[in-house]
Parts: C-alpha cells; structure tokens; sequence
C-alpha cells in the first residue's frame, strides 16, 4: 500500500485530535496531498481511536476514490477544494472544536487579540467562512476564499475550522493555537472590550515569529 509514512500520519493526528479533546465521535477530518497530487483522507464514520494507516482513504482532487474500502469522509470536496486553491498546502484539518465553533456561531471572526495569531495568519487575524450545506463544492469555495494566500486557518460558520499545513502534524498543532486563541477571544469578549494589536504590532512579531532576517549560524566542528 503506498504512502505508508503519510497514511500513518493522517492517522495518528486523527487519533490526536480525539485525545485532545478537540474533536468528539466523527465530527473531524484530516487529509493531506501526496506527492503525485492525489489527498489522503479520514474515511466517514469510523471511530478514530481503531483507525488504522490502512483504513485512510485515497482520492483524486476531485474527491474520485482510488484506493480504499471505505468512503472517504463526507466533508472530503471540502479538503480537496482547498488543496486546488493553494498549491502550498499540503494537509488540512477540520473540526468542530467548541469555542472556535462558538465563535463561528455567533459569525464572529477573531482579530488580532494575542500575538500567537500571527503564526495562523500574516494579518493576526482568522476569517469567517460564509455559511452552506456541509459536504458540497459551495462550502469548499467559500473556505478557500476565505484562507486566501495568506491565512492558514478560518473558521466556518455554523459549522467549526480549518487549519493548514505543510503536513498534516503541523495542521494539527495549528488547530490547538486556534481553539487556545478562540477560547482567550471569547473570554475576553464576555469579560469586557480586548485591547487589539496595531498593524505594527502584528508585523513586528510576525516578523520575530517567523525568523525574518534571521541568518543560520554556521556549523562549527563543536558538535550539537
Ligand atoms: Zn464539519
């Protein structure tokens, strides 16, 4: 079976997204594309804690199975969407995790209120996807329209996030900040008025973040 490494990794992020808490029963997905362009995709409606490499399915981009017994999860034309729109992408996860997903329901979108959202966004800032039907192209142009070029996760109204990666590990980890910030925004939403970043702010740390003018030191013989 091919792409054992990548069917591994889907899998265990599944199972970590159950661990976490961030999703309960079915309600998440994980894909990521291989290297000939086709997704990886958690199958629909199995439990995540018995999922196995061999139970992620294989699609082309236009969700078409090419391997697997199972069918491939229902919010598939979602994930595939995605990786026709943003060639960089290389994994998603998507969720109903509970305070981002409050957020979403309240058709809220979350602004710069703590500098960790620059590493989900280069404005420090998450969109909101219009709502529609779960499953259909409808929804997966709207959550691309949303991540545009310069956001890695968005929220989904009425419905939960999306988060993107290079691999679907750091999809994963991408979804932790994202429901850690949603849950510090309603917070201080419900406590009071948050103080914002300025653009300045925003540009400042994510520039720190992520290393910009930053050259690697050169190795020395000194070992680690
Ligand atoms: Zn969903």
């Amino acid at each position: 079976m091919k792409y054992h490494d990548l069917r591994e990794e889907v899998a265990r992020v599944a199972r970590q997204l159950i661990d976490s808490g961030l999703v309960t029963g079915t309600s998440g997905n994980v894909s990521a594309s291989t290297p000939e362009g086709d997704v990886l995709v958690t199958p629909s409606g199995i439990d995540y804690e018995e999922l196995e490499p061999e139970d992620v399915v294989l699609v082309d981009v236009e969700g078409k199975v090419l391997e697997g017994s199972l069918e491939p999860s229902s919010e598939t034309p979602m994930h595939t969407g995605i990786y026709r729109a943003r060639a960089d992408v290389g994994a998603v996860v998507h969720t109903h995790s509970v305070f981002a997903t409050t957020l979403a329901c309240l058709g809220w979108s979350i602004p710069p209120v703590h500098y960790m959202l620059t590493t989900l966004s280069e404005s420090g800032r998450i969109p909101l996807a219009p709502y529609t039907t779960y499953g259909t192209e409808e929804l997966a142009d709207y959550a691309s329209e949303a991540l545009g070029e310069g956001h890695n996760a968005c929220l989904l109204q009425n419905h939960g996030t999306i988060t993107v990666g290079e691999r679907p590990e750091e999809a994963f980890s991408r979804t932790v900040v994202l429901e850690e910030m949603a849950e510090i925004y309603y917070r201080t939403r419900i406590a009071g008025e948050p103080i914002l970043l300025s653009p300045e702010q925003v540009e400042e740390v994510a520039a720190k973040i992520s290393g910009y003018g930053q050259t690697k030191p050169v190795s020395t013989d000194q070992g680690e």
